[in-house]
């Protein structure tokens, strides 16, 4: 009786789960779900838009309930339905009124038996999720270029469709283009399909919206392994192919520790440099920032994440945006698991103490409710989710259930994780259902010890939470102590024996002893002494002569020193400044260092000059964050 009464609340909840509706979509997929997408446009250069159709197969459960859609500023022209897929009857539509967040409902009503809707259309020319590129904001200046970024909702500003992760599609694309140019997707691509401007596409793993992407620009490709290649401008193809050179390695060691990688290829597109994200997953085709492009392969943990989303985000997907910490917590685990089966534990232990120090430099400036794992986005952007919290506090979690239960008991979970529900979109609480049901019911002394409850919804950290460290990172601080102290000079700092890391840890280390926090208990404390203006910046001075830091072509390594240079008014590296965000359009550097410059009323005068200039090279998501910092008077 009382297991019956139990087995009664687990069905309850299921139910509950189910239904659970994600606040980001007008979608209705319990009534009427899309299963497969049909694309045909003519990418339009001159009017910045996309022109042509979307055709939905669609499922019904309910043969009286609408179709509802997600829109942004789609110009609908005309609907139609079929029952059989061939002769397409006119349907009446209605687009609700637009919500700045969310866009606008297209509701169609369905006659019996429809099992197709075909949408003629056009996308508006300031489309959020497009962007379109003139001849000099690429690397070769003769051509335009055009990306998609879908990634949270803005598949629904250039496709009309159910834009909720919790409704997966296949799809086919057909893409017209001016004829010079290459059209790639996040789907099946022939590298060496003819150049006619006229390429058809196959995606036939069932993917979220949010994964659908195109770009369309002058690409050449190169083969890095059997499975791995690399497009990109003409320009940048070499040395994209240099840096990128350990992708198949990636792939195999990836492989070895998660099971086989169900995508096919996995292949790279470097993008101009006004991408906003750093990379992103799209299937079979990683869009990337050329800001990892550093010379020396020391970014590429960044191509470690992307490849890892293949297994968490796009094989077992978050259901809403609440639960995006399921794709950013489990990735960013991954990526440092590969980044120690490729490049050893000392990078690994790198890469995860900087992790912790982002993380908790950055929950010192958030509200509460922005710190919970689970964070409740109702009303609000998903954008204004992307934060350390889901990616590094997510991945400390992993952690700590790696170092309760054990990497051999911890790696076995993860694997029936991805195979048991690989292409399903999942809640955090049916995460929970099948983490108690795989690892902590079979083990409750261990499982006692991990306050998940704590993890899942509270603001901080649990004090039981990992403190990953590097012993690399003592010898730094040691160093970086000896030369505060006056007893060495900056030349005889070990600096060209460090890795990438170690550089970035010197750094950010000096930075908090120069301005040695409120709060404290930071790493740098014992070094921390009041120092005049004068006297930082001869230390800053002495530092740029020593190693180059202005003339760093190191995009993380330049963007903390811009970073630094701004809060101590080391103007030698102003122009370079400037320089940096007018070139960059990666929303991870250049907000920070904006807000910065704006927090002193000379520096938020320099800040929205080089803006006025920046700002039409920058993406519409990097424009609509950088906006409401600067109260940018346009909105
Ligand atoms: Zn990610």
């Amino acid at each position: 009786m009382k297991r019956l009464v139990y087995f009664f609340f687990v069905l309850m909840a299921l139910s509950i789960n189910v239904a659970a509706q994600d606040t980001h979509s007008y979608a209705n997929p319990s009534a009427v779900r899309v299963r497969h997408v049909d694309l045909d446009w003519d990418v339009l250069f001159d009017q910045k838009i996309l022109k042509g159709t979307t055709t939905l197969t669609i499922e019904r459960t309910s043969q009286t309930e609408p179709l509802i859609l997600d829109t942004r500023d789609l110009n609908i022209e005309r609907v139609e339905t079929s029952v059989n897929g061939l002769e397409y009857t006119p349907a009446t539509f209605t687009v609700g009124t637009s919500d700045k967040i969310l866009g606008a409902p297209l509701t169609i009503p369905l006659p019996a038996g429809a099992t197709r809707v075909r949408i003629q259309y056009s996308t508006s020319p300031g489309a959020s999720g497009l962007q379109w590129l003139a001849p000099a904001q690429t690397a070769g200046k003769k051509d335009p270029f055009m990306f998609t970024q879908s990634q949270a909702i803005h598949a629904r500003s250039w496709i009309p469709l159910q834009d909720t992760p919790a409704v997966r599609v296949t799809y086919n694309a057909h893409v017209r283009t001016p004829r010079n140019l290459l059209a790639v997707m996040s789907a099946e691509n022939d590298a060496h399909t003819p150049r006619d401007g006229d390429y058809s596409f196959r995606m036939r793993q069932p993917i979220p919206s949010y994964l659908i992407a195109l770009a369309v620009g002058d690409l050449r490709f190169r083969t890095l392994g059997p499975r791995t290649g690399v497009y990109a401008e003409p320009q940048m193809i070499d040395r994209a192919a240099r840096e990128l050179s350990d992708t198949e390695k990636m792939v195999v060691a990836t492989e070895r520790l998660y099971g086989a990688y169900r995508w096919g290829r996995f292949d790279i597109l470097v993008l101009p440099p006004s991408f906003p994200f750093g990379g992103m997953e799209n299937p079979r085709l990683t869009f990337a920032t050329p800001t990892i492009l550093a010379g020396d392969k020391s970014l590429v943990s960044l191509v470690a994440h992307e490849l890892a989303h293949s297994w968490s985000g796009n094989l077992v997907t978050n259901a809403t945006w609440r639960d995006f910490w399921l794709n950013e917590g489990f990735t960013v685990y991954l990526e440092r698991r590969i980044l120690e089966a490729v490049y050893g534990r000392a990078r690994e232990e790198m890469e995860a103490s900087l992790g912790l120090r982002e993380l908790l430099e950055e929950m010192a400036t958030l509200e509460d409710r922005d710190e919970i794992l689970h964070v409740d986005l109702t009303g609000r952007d998903p954008d204004d989710g992307f934060t350390n919290v889901p990616y590094e506090k997510g991945a400390l979690f992993l952690r700590h259930l790696e170092q309760t239960f054990g990497r051999v008991q911890f790696d076995r979970f993860l694997r029936s994780y991805f195979n048991l529900l690989a292409f399903q979109s999942i809640t955090t609480e049916q995460f929970l259902t099948h983490l108690r049901q795989y690892l902590l019911d079979d083990n409750p002394a261990l499982a006692a010890r991990v306050p998940i409850d704590e993890w899942i919804n509270n603001a901080g950290l649990p004090s039981s939470a990992p403190k990953p460290t590097s012993p690399a990172f003592a010898r730094v601080e040691e160093q970086a102590q000896r030369w505060l102290r006056g007893e060495i000079t900056a030349t005889q700092i070990p600096v060209a024996k460090w890795t990438t890391q170690e550089r970035l840890h010197f750094l950010k280390f000096v930075q908090s002893a120069l301005e040695p926090p409120a709060s404290a208990g930071g790493p740098a404390d014992a070094a921390a002494t009041q120092l005049s203006q004068t006297e930082r910046l001869r230390l800053m001075g002495e530092l740029d002569r020593a190693f180059q830091l202005t003339r760093s072509g190191n995009s993380e390594i330049a963007f903390q020193w811009l970073m630094m240079s701004i809060q101590d008014k080391y103007e030698p590296a102003y122009p370079r400044l400037e320089e940096f965000l007018l070139s960059v359009g990666r929303r991870k550097f250049i907000r920070p260092l904006y807000q910065e410059l704006a927090k002193t009323p000379e520096g938020k005068e320099r800040a929205l000059a080089i803006y006025r200039r920046a700002r039409p090279t920058y993406h519409p998501i990097a424009v609509t964050s950088i906006d409401q910092d600067l109260k940018w008077p346009s909105q």
